[in-house]
C-alpha cells in the first residue's frame, strides 16, 4: 500500500476568497510557496492528491468543463514548478443535497483508497478549516492545518520530518 499526502485546494493551494468562488483561472492564486511544497512531497515517495469541496458547481456558477480548465492550468504550473498530482477528486454538490462526497464526508477519500491502495494509518490531510480536521479523523489520517501564505511549505516540512 502507497503513502499519500491529501491536500485541499481552497484556502492550502490556492488561496481563499471568503464568500465567493473560484470560477475562472483568473481567480485562482497560488499560496507562496505551495508549488514548491508540492514538487518537495512529489519527490518523497508520497502519492499526492487534491481533494476538493466544489459546490459552485451545483450551485450553477461554473460548469465541470470549466473546473477542467482551471484544474488544467493548475496542473501545468504545478509540474512546471516539478510537482506532481495523483488525481484530483472534486465533490460537486451543495450542502443541500446530503451527498457523501461532500467533505467532512469521506466518499472522495474512500474513492481514492480504492483506485490506489492507500495506507491511511500512515497517510496525512492538509486542510484550511477546523472541520477538515473531522474528516481525517473518520479516515484515521493524520492531520496538518495550513494557515494561508507558507503554509502548505510549513505542512510539508513537518511531514518530512515525521517520515
Ligand atoms: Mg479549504
Ligand atoms: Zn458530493
Amino acid at each position: 500500500m502507497d503513502r499519500a499526502v491529501f491536500l485541499d485546494r481552497d484556502g492550502v493551494i490556492n488561496r481563499l476568497n471568503r464568500g465567493s468562488y473560484v470560477t475562472s483561472w483568473g481567480q485562482f492564486e497560488f499560496l507562496e510557496g505551495a508549488k514548491e511544497a508540492i514538487a518537495k512531497l512529489s519527490g518523497s515517495g508520497y502519492l499526492v492528491f487534491i481533494i476538493t469541496n466544489q459546490s459552485a458547481i451545483n450551485r450553477g456558477f461554473l460548469s465541470e468543463a470549466g473546473l477542467g480548465v482551471i484544474h488544467n492550468n493548475m496542473l501545468c504550473e504545478i509540474e512546471a514548478a516539478g510537482g506532481r498530482i495523483e488525481r484530483i477528486y472534486h465533490c460537486p454538490h451543495r450542502p443541500d443535497e446530503n451527498c457523501g462526497c461532500r467533505k467532512p464526508e469521506t466518499g472522495l477519500f474512500q474513492q481514492a483508497g480504492a483506485e490506489y491502495g492507500i495506507d491511511f494509518p500512515n497517510s496525512w490531510f492538509v486542510g484550511d478549516f477546523e472541520s477538515d480536521r473531522e474528516v481525517a479523523k473518520r479516515m484515521g489520517l493524520r492531520f496538518i492545518l495550513a494557515e494561508g501564505d507558507g503554509g502548505l511549505r510549513k505542512a510539508v516540512e513537518r511531514i518530512l520530518a515525521e517520515g
